[in-house]
């Protein structure tokens, strides 16, 4: 199949509000650019991504929907050791009681930054907190990424991935860990706030083969889950149609996104993936329309 180009859109992108390297009016451009049908900004734990972006303008031809990807703990119901992150769409970007959480998350992040730079220091590592605020931005907000991003550009580590093996990924020497909120309140919040919540990137929850049991699956359900990320950068043909079928027999919303982190994860194209990531519109309209 050819790729269509309005008739695809991309609901999972960061931007320099968390830890992607292009602003958000920068990510409308290249949306646009690219002929995308539709687009959601999804920063880690803040809604300014979201914020800027409308503020800048949303493009008339193309379709946004306000979003933020917030970092849950994992619920012990799911084997593993992988990351559980719940994704907003639509929510009230003025809802009082998502914005304290959002920034609980937000002020537990810089207090593990020094943290995190005090271990690089003591393995012998010439950092400073001034260069890692340089690699965020002055509106970033500070994650692993920016870490690694100046280990690698001081030629402490030979690539950004090397980075994260070595010392920044969970249980190696540099890395801290941060403040989550618990997963039913994650998806609580969201929907106070009017918004959509869903699991984002289920294989990277570490569960066999990225499987997910239905009683997992229920039990999401059960704390208010609408929606699933079926289509996702990262995610195996065989693992899209196991959560294709699960939102059926679920009755869940689809949804899909490439992740887009720009220069932090130069493989992943914005809208396309790896090359073959095709994300239809009609999943935009249905978040769009649900009631
Ligand atoms: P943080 O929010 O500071 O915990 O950092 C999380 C971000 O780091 C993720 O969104 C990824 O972009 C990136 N990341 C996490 N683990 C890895 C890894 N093993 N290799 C490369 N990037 C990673
Ligand atoms: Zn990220
Ligand atoms: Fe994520
Ligand atoms: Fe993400």
């Amino acid at each position: 199949m050819d790729f269509d180009p309005p008739a695809c859109v991309d609901l999972h992108i960061h931007t320099s509000a968390s830890d992607g390297t292009y602003s958000p009016p920068e990510i409308l451009k290249l949306a646009l650019s690219l002929q995308l049908g539709a687009i959601a900004i999804t920063d880690h734990d803040t809604l300014d991504g979201s914020r800027e972006a409308l503020a800048a303008g949303i493009p008339q031809e193309m379709g946004f929907i306000t979003g933020v990807e917030i970092s849950a703990e994992r619920p012990s119901f799911f084997p593993g050791k992988g990351s559980c992150h719940i994704l907003g769409y639509r929510v009230n970007l003025d809802d009082p009681n998502l914005n304290q959480t959002l920034e609980r998350l937000q002020n537990a992040r810089k207090d593990r930054n020094p943290r995190i730079l005090e271990r690089l220091q003591s393995l012998g590592f010439d950092l400073t907190m001034d260069e890692i605020h340089q690699a965020a931005g002055p509106k970033g907000q500070i994650g692993r990424p920016h870490f690694a991003q100046v280990m690698l550009s001081k030629g402490y580590v030979t690539s950004f991935n090397a980075a994260f093996d070595d010392y920044l990924a969970t249980g190696k020497p540099a890395y801290v860990d941060k403040y989550r909120v618990a997963c039913p309140r994650a998806i609580e919040l969201i929907r106070a706030a009017g918004g959509i919540p869903v699991l984002a990137h289920p294989a990277l929850l570490g569960t066999p083969d990225g499987r997910l049991e239905d009683s997992a699956v229920r039990a999401l359900k059960d704390m208010g889950l609408i929606g699933i990320e079926a289509y996702y950068t990262e995610h195996t043909t065989a693992q899209q149609e196991h959560y294709l079928d699960l939102a059926r027999k679920h009755g869940l919303l689809v949804t899909g996104g490439s992740d887009f982190h720009g220069k932090f994860k130069p493989r992943t194209e914005l809208g396309r993936g790896r090359g073959t990531l095709q994300i239809p519109i009609d999943l935009y309209h249905a978040l769009n329309n649900y009631a």
